[in-house]
């Protein structure tokens, strides 16, 4: 069959989740059948000059799932476990979260199976502006906008923003989010993902009557998600007890010094030498006693097996997809409160969307102005979820789906088949 060749692990975790939601909504099979594969998928080879003189051929991809609300958005990402199957849930899962908080645009994934961690800042540069190079005919400010995720960062979306610029000879620095400001990127784009994630947590406090000064919490992945995550929790008052990344991790119950901790990883981008606490490994984090837990690094990292020794009375998804189908259903029995990774994470998508708004007018908005914006969106958007899940009766994923499902399924309606 045609689909094995973008399916995968991941991918059949996506297509479960989208069917169950689709069964809940009833959804027009017709509908559905073209909803459970994405639009196009690339996947090119990126040859690129090492240091010492050889051609490495690293493979790129970027799948384009549905832009039936508007031009496709999604990030990039580089790490070792990038594959065609992985990239498409991601592209999947975009089209949801952009459809749950009401952005007009679709969903798109991308990324480059390398590990940038090897990678020195002349072959990184040199991998990247070849990709964009490949990729240049299926991209573009009204067609698909790239953004950082995993392993990418705003010196990528530079070299991205450059490489299109050159080929089409004038800037255009609405071709990617996620840039440097100096070159036409937003105030709070940075922070804007781990903020969102921070938002919904409070939300989530507030409907469950938790006190958020009495919390504890536990994050995995310390890069640009979990690192916010970390600061703007702790800002609150929430304790947080836990760490990780690649290299492991480090609890205290008392609380980590969080100011050390974020100065340290800012020099080092690793929690490797971090001298404080007992260290632990990542799968003992996520079993940490806390109120909170936020993955916020890799997919499947919440599975049948580690599942029911979770101890955590809310679980933030600030990754993507980190919780796999059999887990849920564990969580729900042991009533964990999800907050989705469509909902919870969706804040790096909107102001995106609020830089792209911004290079297109070429008008600027204040950083005030933009967490406000950001705010009121995913608020709202918490509370949808929430009335949803209360009406139907449902989990907050399963409505998150079927909310973001819902509105694309209308559209695609509404524009028919072109046949
Ligand atoms: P990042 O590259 O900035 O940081 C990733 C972190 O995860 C690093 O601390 C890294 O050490 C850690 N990590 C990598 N492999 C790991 C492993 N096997 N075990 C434990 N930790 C590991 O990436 P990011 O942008 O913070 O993205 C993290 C997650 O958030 C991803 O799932 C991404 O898709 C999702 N996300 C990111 C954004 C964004 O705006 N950057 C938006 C929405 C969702």
């Amino acid at each position: 069959m045609a689909t094995t060749e973008w399916r995968n692990e991941t991918s059949d975790m996506a297509v479960q989740q989208f069917d169950v939601a689709a069964a809940k909504l009833g959804l027009d099979p017709n509908l559905a059948v073209r909803l459970r594969r994405p639009d196009r998928a690339m996947v090119v080879s990126v040859p690129t000059r090492m240091d010492d003189g050889r051609v490495n051929v690293f493979t790129g991809y970027r799948v384009q799932h549905n832009d039936v609300l508007g031009p496709f958005k999604g990030g990039l990402r580089y790490h070792p476990s990038v594959s065609l199957g992985e990239v498409s849930a991601l592209a999947m899962w975009m089209t949801w979260k952009c459809s749950l908080v009401g952005l007009p645009l679709g969903g798109a994934k991308g990324g480059i199976a390398c590990d940038p961690a090897e990678l020195s800042r002349n072959e990184l540069q040199s991998m990247t502006r070849r990709y964009t190079a490949e990729i240049l005919n299926f991209i573009g400010p009204e067609i698909d906008v790239p953004a950082p995720d995993m392993g990418t960062n705003e010196q990528i979306m530079a070299w991205i923003m450059d490489t299109y610029s050159q080929h089409k000879g004038h800037a255009v620095p609405e071709i990617v989010t996620g840039k440097p400001i100096a070159i036409g990127g937003t105030l709070g784009r940075r922070e804007a993902t781990g903020r969102g994630v921070v938002y919904t947590i409070i939300e989530a406090a507030n409907h469950l009557g938790v006190d958020l000064t009495k919390c504890t919490a536990a994050i995995q992945g310390f890069g640009n998600v979990g690192s916010v995550v970390v600061k703007e929790l702790n800002d609150i008052g929430v304790r947080i007890i836990g760490v990780a990344d690649r290299t492991g991790g480090f609890y205290d119950a008392n609380g980590l010094p969080i100011a050390r901790l974020l100065e340290i990883a800012s020099q080092t981008h690793s929690l490797e030498a971090f001298p404080f606490g007992q260290k632990i490994t990542n799968a003992e984090l996520l079993e940490l006693k806390c109120d909170i837990l936020v993955p916020a690094a890799l997919e499947m990292q919440i599975t049948q097996e580690n599942a029911q020794r979770l101890q955590c009375r809310i679980l933030a998804e600030g990754a993507n997809g980190p919780t796999t189908p059999e887990a849920d259903a564990i969580l729900r029995d042991k009533d964990v409160f999800v907050i989705p990774d469509i909902l919870a994470n969706a804040g790096g998508v909107v102001v995106s969307y609020f830089e792209w708004v911004q290079d297109l007018q070429n008008f600027f908005w204040t950083e005030e102005e933009i967490t406000r914006k950001l705010r009121d969106i995913l608020v709202k958007a918490f509370h949808e979820v929430l009335q949803m899940s209360q009406k139907e009766n449902v989990e907050m994923r399963l409505a998150a789906l079927m909310i973001g499902i819902d509105r694309v399924a209308r559209a695609m309606l509404w524009r028919g088949l072109y046949a």
